[in-house]
């Protein structure tokens, strides 16, 4: 047999087919996008950030991610926060409640933010989800971490600690290349003793462009949205106990909340599958409409 036999097109199609096959049987799709987060992680990104230097996210200077100035223009957002709905504050309650949450059910336990999501943390959160930058997710979970180690005390978690983010559509998520939330939530975590962060939600249908849409408007649009995850028997969930579950409750983290529309309808999930108290955590947590009407 000839090379060109060999070269035939027919041949070369049938070897690309086996090929694909043998990809598919070996690397799960879930396999294939932590395989592309790792090589992104550890070979093209460390090359890229020796031709093009970090920026800062504020303003623009070619110093780091964030600099000095715009790092310490950030605003804590965990001291004068409304308990129970998150909204940034200081302002008075009632019952436990501020004008905010006053008529709202909330499907979760607590929740608490790192930043008041404007300026500095506004850019850092867009440049993250929507400018292609992954390793900011390194940059935000040190600035947001010592909030959350004071949210964990404040809520009373004891280790160890379950942990999981707000999941993306598998179309949005091949799209962009990673899910910011998990990445975030992952070096959230990751120098924490004894914390685990699973993917115990997964989003199953698509949905509308939340962007324009009012609180209201975005639950109905992620109403059944949201199924429980493949890491849900992995964490021992649902126990058929609670004396049998070694967690006391689940934390969901997600890079920012606007409304809480999204977080309240993977905590509604997370609380139906687990039997867990849950409480959020996000990297920055937006004032909201509702408020500016009231203050
Ligand atoms: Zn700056
Ligand atoms: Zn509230």
């Amino acid at each position: 047999m000839g090379f060109s036999d060999v070269a035939s097109p027919s041949l070369l199609k049938v070897d690309t087919k086996a090929d694909i096959t043998r990809t598919e049987y070996w690397l799960s799709e879930r396999e294939r996008l932590s395989l592309l987060s790792w090589c992104r992680r550890s070979i093209a990104e460390p090359a890229l950030s020796v031709l093009f230097p970090p920026r800062c996210a504020g303003c623009g200077d070619f110093e780091a991610h964030l600099c000095d100035k715009c790092r310490s223009s950030l605003v804590a957002a965990d001291e004068e926060s409304c308990p129970r709905c998150g909204e940034p504050g200081p302002r008075p309650l009632v019952s436990g409640r501020c004008s905010v949450c006053m008529d709202r059910d909330i499907e979760y336990d607590g929740v608490g933010s790192a930043f008041v999501h404007k300026g500095a943390a506004r850019s850092l959160v867009s440049n993250f989800k929507l400018g292609g930058q992954p390793g900011l997710a390194e940059v935000m979970a040190d600035l947001a971490r010592p909030a959350f180690v004071r949210f964990l005390a404040a809520i009373g978690a004891k280790p160890p600690l379950l942990s999981t983010w707000v999941p993306s559509h598998p179309s949005s998520e091949r799209q962009r290349g990673y899910n910011q939330a998990e990445l975030f939530a992952k070096c959230l975590v990751r120098p924490l003793h004894s914390a685990a962060c699973m993917q115990l939600v997964v989003k199953t249908g698509s949905t509308r462009h939340q962007r324009a849409l009012h609180r209201q408007e975005r639950l109905t649009n992620l109403k059944g949205s949201f199924s429980p995850g493949p890491d849900m028997s992995k964490a021992g969930l649902p126990a058929r106990h609670p004396a049998e579950c070694k967690y006391s409750g689940v934390v969901l983290v997600d890079d920012v909340s606007t409304t809480g529309a999204t977080v309240a309808a993977v905590s509604a999930v997370l609380r139906s599958s687990t039997g867990l108290p849950v409480h959020v955590f996000t990297f920055s947590r937006a004032v909201s409409a509702a408020s500016e009407r009231h203050d």
